[in-house]
C-alpha cells in the first residue's frame, strides 16, 4: 500500500489528509512536533473571502467557500457562518487599488456587491463607517470558528483512517537519487512514496534538510477576543483596511479584534524547537486599536477583553500562495506561504496537493503559485533581507 506523509497537523495538513483519504489513497499519516493545531491553524481569525487579487487565488478560494459550506453541512460540531456574507472595507485612497480588480471578479463571475457607507449602516446598524468609505460585499464569505473547525476535523479524519501522530518532529526530509523516500524522526526512518510539507512557519529549516531554499517570511500576526456581549453585535465579519484590521462575531457573542503590526520586522523562525506560544503582542497595541475602530464599530472601547492569539504569517516574495511540486525532488509537494488567507485557502489547498500527490488532474491551473516560479538569486536576496511588515504584501483573508 502507498504511504503519504503529510508534515503539520494544521488546516493545510488536515485539509490534504482528508482529501486523500477520501480518495482512498493509500496510508495516510499526519506528523506534527506538538499537537493538532498547535501552529497559526488555532490563532486564526477564520475569515475567507474569495475577492482576491489574482485570478488563481479567486479560482481557488471558489473550492474553498464551496467546500466550507459542504464540511458545515457534514461534520458535526463546525458551522460555516456564511448567514451575513463577508465585508471588504475602504477609504477614498484604498479604493481605486481594488476597484481595478473589479474586471477580474466580473470575468470569473465572482459575485459581489459595492455599498456605500449608507447602505452598509442601513444592512448593519452596529456599524458607522465614514460617509466616503466603502464596502465591496462578498455574499459567498464568512468566518469558521478555527477550535470547532479543527476538532471536527480531526475527527473525520481519524474516523477516514487517517493516522495523527502528535510529538512527531520530522527532524529531515530523506531523499535518494532525486526523490523523496520519507522522513527522518527521533526514533527513525519513517518511508514514503510522497512527503507534503504543511508545516508552513518551520519550513524554511525543514527544506534545508534537502538543500531546498524557497523565499518564505513569516511575520507576527495577533488577535483578541472579548468577553460576551450583554447584546451581541449583528455584524459580518470585516477586513476594515483602513483600520489597518478586521472585526467579527466570535462565539458565545463576544467580538474578535484583529491588527497587524506594520513597523515589525520579519520573524526568523529558529528551528524546530520554536513555538508560537513564545510571541506576545506589543504592549499597549488592543488599546491603541479599540481606539481606530471605535468610530466604526460603536461601544468596542467599553467591552472587556478575554484572550489574546499571537500567531504567525506567512508571505513570498510575490505575496502568492507556494503550492506544488518541489523542483529536483521528486514525491515532495509543498503547501505554504498563505499570506493571512491560509486559514480560508486550506479546503482548497488540501485538495490540490491531494490531487498532486495521487497524481490526479488538478481543478485549476497553478501555475502561479509554483514553487518553481522562483529564480535562486531572488530567493537567496529575500532570504538574506530583513523586511518590515509594511514592505511585504497588504494581503488580508
Ligand atoms: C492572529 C492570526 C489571525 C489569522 N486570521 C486568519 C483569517 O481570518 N483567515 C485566514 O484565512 N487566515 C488567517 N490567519 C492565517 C492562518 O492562521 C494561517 O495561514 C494558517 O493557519 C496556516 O495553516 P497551516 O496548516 O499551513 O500552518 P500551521 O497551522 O502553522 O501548522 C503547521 C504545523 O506544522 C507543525 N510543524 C512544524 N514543523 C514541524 C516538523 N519539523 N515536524 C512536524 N511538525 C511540524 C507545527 O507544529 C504546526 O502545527 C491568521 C493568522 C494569525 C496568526
Amino acid at each position: 500500500m502507498k504511504t503519504a506523509l503529510i508534515i503539520g497537523a494544521g488546516v493545510t495538513g488536515l485539509c490534504t489528509a482528508w482529501h486523500l483519504a477520501r480518495m482512498r489513497y493509500g496510508r495516510v499519516i499526519v506528523l506534527d512536533k506538538g499537537g493538532v493545531g498547535d501552529g497559526s491553524s488555532s490563532r486564526a481569525a477564520g475569515i475567507s473571502s474569495g475577492l482576491l487579487w489574482t485570478e488563481t487565488g479567486v479560482r481557488a478560494r471558489r473550492h474553498s467557500l464551496r467546500i466550507f459550506r459542504e464540511l458545515s453541512r457534514e461534520l458535526p460540531g463546525y458551522t460555516f457562518h456564511n448567514e451575513h456574507g463577508c465585508l471588504n472595507l475602504f477609504n477614498p485612497a484604498l479604493w481605486p487599488a481594488r476597484e481595478k480588480l473589479l474586471p477580474l471578479y466580473d470575468r470569473l463571475e465572482a459575485p459581489y456587491q459595492i455599498m456605500d457607507a449608507a447602505e452598509i449602516r442601513r444592512r448593519w446598524p452596529a456599524l458607522n463607517p465614514d460617509p466616503d468609505f466603502l464596502g465591496l460585499h462578498d455574499p459567498l464569505g464568512g468566518y469558521s470558528e478555527p477550535a470547532e473547525f479543527l476538532a471536527a476535523l480531526t475527527r473525520r479524519v481519524r474516523e477516514l483512517g487517517v493516522e495523527i501522530r502528535e510529538s512527531a518532529c520530522v527532524e529531515a526530509l530523506v531523499t535518494a537519487g532525486g526523490r523523496v523516500t520519507g522522513v527522518r524522526l527521533a526514533d527513525g526512518p519513517l518511508a514514503a512514496e510522497a512527503v507534503v510539507a504543511a508545516n508552513y512557519a518551520w519550513i524554511l529549516p525543514l527544506l534545508a534538510t534537502a538543500g531546498v531554499r524557497l523565499p518564505a517570511k513569516t511575520f507576527v500576526h495577533q488577535r483578541y477576543v472579548s468577553a460576551p456581549l450583554e447584546r451581541p453585535l449583528v455584524i459580518p465579519p470585516v477586513n476594515a483596511d483602513p483600520f489597518g484590521g478586521y472585526v467579527r462575531p466570535a462565539a458565545g457573542g463576544r467580538l474578535l479584534l484583529g491588527v497587524e503590526t506594520p513597523e515589525r520586522d520579519d520573524f526568523k523562525v529558529p528551528g524546530f524547537g520554536f513555538r508560537l506560544g513564545e510571541l506576545a503582542a506589543p504592549a499597549g497595541l488592543l488599546q491603541a486599536t479599540v481606539e481606530r475602530f471605535r468610530r466604526f464599530v460603536p461601544g468596542i472601547e467599553r467591552l472587556r477583553w478575554e484572550s489574546t492569539h499571537v500567531g504567525l504569517l506567512s508571505f513570498s516574495v510575490d505575496g502568492e500562495p507556494i503550492v506544488g511540486p518541489v523542483p529536483g525532488i521528486d514525491g515532495l509537494f509543498v503547501g505554504i506561504c498563505f499570506h493571512s488567507g491560509g486559514f480560508s485557502y486550506s479546503p482548497a489547498s488540501g485538495l490540490f496537493l491531494a490531487r498532486m500527490v495521487a497524481g490526479e488532474p488538478l481543478p485549476i491551473d497553478l501555475t502561479a503559485f509554483a514553487p518553481s516560479r522562483f529564480a535562486r538569486d531572488e530567493t537567496d536576496r529575500y532570504l538574506a533581507a530583513t523586511i518590515s511588515q509594511q514592505q511585504s504584501f497588504r494581503r488580508r483573508h
